[in-house]
């Protein structure tokens, strides 16, 4: 049996960055994948994905968006890929929304560069946003557009080069542990390592059982609307935006590639697990989408020109697992998602390549925990 030093079971938007970081350390690396290199059943496909640093979700993710940022950039220029666009971002809301208010405690918390617009601000320096009077906008000049497929792309290319050997359309079926070694076990073979690290996103719960990890997946449709006047949606003039309507009403964009200005809700149809997840495009999954579009954007047409889904895996509290299995010390659990943690899969890659190495991660994980929701932790 072909030993390795470490089995990553997964090669999406985390997978291929730490099959790629513990390759370029050194280690000997497997990489298995179910689909196929960049396909569109998961979580990191759609063209682009937003990268922002006034973190709504709290200031203790910005060591980590800070140095994620540095690798992607340190990927474009190694690569000459496009990886990571700058665009500046726009954080839309009332000021006691938590897209804005959250924004602005980080960015505060952090001392961040930003800057808070009013409405009228708005209208004068970014004309294809129309605001409603009592919404702000906190203005992040660091944030930008992502290209997700060129990263995982160039980071399992750049494994390679490393000497990983990366196995695509061979599924995990299970795997055990020792104190000394694991053991993953796929239709086609048998394979032995020191370390394991599952990165398999929406399909993480039946991949770590014995977790009970109290995940959700929820699908997620992506809208590309065309641009009516480029002059204001292409990503020199428009930037990435999150915007909060309401409580239930979350919206985001990304500006024009060349395929359209994409938009998208958050906190939509939830399934177990991702084989029962609904891909069906629906009218009432786009009927929000273009009202939005209608009201709050210019510059674009009323009607998308195409769609796509996409799965997040929601963790009850929206946080990412990162971290140790609670009873293997050499399997770390990995689930970057909840929505937002495609921007974070470089750094991802990073610290779980030393956590698996059996050394320090270099950064305060305590609030990853994947033992955190109580299932699965060793017994006394
Ligand atoms: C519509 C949408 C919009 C988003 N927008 C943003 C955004 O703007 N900014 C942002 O930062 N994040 C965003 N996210 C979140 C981000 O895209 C995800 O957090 C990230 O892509 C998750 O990466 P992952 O590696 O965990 O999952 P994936 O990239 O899906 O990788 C998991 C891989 O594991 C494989 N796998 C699973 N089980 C097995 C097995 N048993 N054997 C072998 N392989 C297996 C799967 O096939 C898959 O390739 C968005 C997500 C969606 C869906």
């Amino acid at each position: 049996m072909t030993t390795y030093d470490v089995v990553v079971v997964g090669l999406g938007g985390a997978g291929s960055a730490t099959a790629f970081h513990l390759a370029q350390g050194g280690s000997r690396v497997l990489g298995l994948e179910q689909f196929g290199p960049v396909h569109a059943h998961g979580s990191s496909h759609g063209r682009t994905r937003i990268y922002r640093t006034a973190y709504l979700e709290g200031a203790e993710y910005v060591p980590l968006v800070r140095r994620a940022q540095e690798l992607w950039f340190s990927l474009q220029e190694t690569s000459g890929e496009p990886i990571l666009r700058k665009t500046g971002g726009l954080m839309i809301g009332r000021p006691d929304s938590r897209t804005v208010g959250g924004a602005r405690r980080t960015a505060q918390t952090c001392a961040l560069e930003h800057e808070m617009l009013s409405a009228a601000d708005v209208a004068r320096r970014f004309p294809q946003f129309a605001l409603r009077d009592d919404e702000v906008a906190l203005w992040d000049p660091n944030a930008g557009a992502l290209f997700p497929e060129n990263c995982i792309r160039v980071h399992a290319a750049g494994a390679v080069d490393a000497g990983a050997e990366l196995h695509y359309g061979e599924a995990v079926q299970s795997w055990t542990a020792g104190r000394e070694s694991v053991t993953v076990h796929t239709r086609s073979g048998e394979y032995r390592a020191r370390s394991l690290v599952v990165t398999a996103g929406a399909w993480t719960a039946s991949a770590v059982p014995e977790l009970s990890l109290p995940l959700e997946v929820e699908r997620q449709f992506m809208l590309w609307f065309p641009a009516t006047d480029r002059s204001v949606t292409g990503p020199e003039r428009m930037p990435v935006f999150l915007w909060e309507r309401g409580p239930e009403e979350h919206t985001y964009g990304v500006p024009d590639f060349g395929d359209g200005v994409k938009v998208g809700t958050w906190r939509g149809k939830v399934a177990a697990r991702p084989e029962e997840a609904d891909r069906e495009f629906h009218e009432s999954d786009a009927a929000p989408i273009r009202a939005f579009v209608a009201t709050a954007l210019r510059g674009v047409g009323a009607r998308e020109s195409t769609h796509t889904s996409c799965l997040y895996t929601n963790a009850p509290d929206h946080h990412f697992l990162l971290g140790r299995h609670p009873s293997h010390a050499n399997v770390v659990v990995v689930s970057a998602c909840s929505g937002h943690g495609f921007k974070f899969t470089s750094v991802i890659g990073e610290v779980v390549a030393r956590l698996a190495r059996g050394e320090d991660p270099g950064y305060d994980l305590a609030g990853f925990d994947p033992a955190r929701f109580g299932a699965g932790r060793r017994a006394p």
